[in-house]
């Protein structure tokens, strides 16, 4: 049978593709403490927890666990599923296969599958290239919106965030269904569709124990930039910020064109957005935070983008941990 692109191997994943592999593409390994060569441990990268002993990875076997609040884990399919927002398997195994099977003229690896296997082998789906889903369908617009979201939740005195920028961003608190009991901020494509909430726990607690941002079911966060929709493409410089409320809070602070990778690691799919956004002219601000993982990302994006763009790289240390923290005055002083 013909191997198309969307074929995917699961047993030659497994067998190829490494843990170290997959954290060292993460930019996570180096921070892991390492036991007799066999073992690592440290804080969980997908929920991004602060425990050290919370992650653990058998190097040899290439298994993984989370005590903390994943509390799941499983082999480099299973992370890479979670830590790109519970994708499908299916999606988990082509991004593996595209990121390090594949050489040369690489489809985008946010091209993801329509469809969720439950078999975990051979499978042979699209066989032709022709098969393969349009660009259209890796995050979908949504068919329905959210209706009555709440505007009086205190998150936003909290977190300094003003009733009118949450308004700008379509932000509220969510009473009910899936995202209920957070804060909802829409999530745009490229083109302005909306194409996902994203649910921000409201204090700390609710993000140690149920995850700091509940995705939806397949979305693909390093395909998109949030809020580059809204940006004209003659404004420079760039602002890049790694989460939703660091974006809301430099917006807020007056730099309007500014945009988060929703994650602290950058994909291809948003890289290939900053750069056809910016142009061979454009000028990027990297505003990142202090922390370790903080740190590995916008130097993978300094590494991305220097040479192609005028880079700048910042970090929020002299006055907060992250960027959400900074008030208008430090946004100023820092950029
Ligand atoms: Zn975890």
């Amino acid at each position: 049978m013909q191997k198309g692109r969307n074929w995917v191997d699961y047993k030659e994943i497994k067998s190829t593709i490494t843990m170290e592999m997959v954290l060292k593409h993460y930019g996570v390994f180096e921070a892991l403490q390492k036991v007799e060569g066999k073992n690592a441990l440290g804080c969980c990268p997908i929920h991004k927890g602060s425990d050290p002993h919370q992650f653990s990875v058998c190097l040899t076997r290439n298994i993984w666990r989370c005590f903390g609040s994943c509390n799941t884990g499983g082999n480099v399919l299973d992370f890479i599923r979670m830590i790109e927002g519970d994708i499908p398997i299916r999606n988990a195994a082509l991004l593996l296969k595209r990121l390090f099977l594949e050489t040369g003229e690489t489809p985008p690896v946010q091209e993801g599958a329509q469809t969720e296997t439950k078999n975990d082998r051979q499978e042979p789906v699209a066989t032709e290239e022709k098969m393969a889903p349009p660009k259209e369908e890796v995050n979908p617009p949504l068919p329905f919106t959210l209706k009555s979201l709440h505007m009086d939740h205190p998150f936003f005195a909290e977190n300094g965030i003003s009733q009118e920028t949450a308004t700008y961003f379509g932000m509220g608190f969510c009473k009910k269904g899936l995202l209920k009991n957070r804060i909802v901020i829409p999530i745009h494509d490229h083109q302005g569709r909306l194409v996902a909430y994203c649910g921000r726990s409201i204090n700390d607690e609710q993000a140690e124990l149920e995850g700091k941002y509940k995705m939806p079911k397949g979305f693909v966060r390093s395909a998109l930039v949030f809020n580059l929709h809204r940006l004209k493409t003659d404004e420079a410089p760039l602002l890049v910020v790694e989460d939703f409320i660091s974006a809301l809070k430099a917006h807020q602070s007056g730099f309007q064109n500014v945009v988060a990778l929703m994650g602290s690691n950058i994909g291809k799919g948003q890289e290939e957005a900053i750069l056809a956004h910016s142009g061979s002219a454009g000028r990027l601000i990297l505003l990142f935070g202090a922390s370790e993982y903080s740190q590995k990302c916008a130097d993978e994006c300094l590494d991305l983008f220097s040479g192609r763009l005028f880079v700048k790289k910042i970090d929020s240390s002299p006055y907060a941990e992250t960027p959400c923290q900074l008030t208008a005055e430090q946004f100023r002083s820092l950029i």
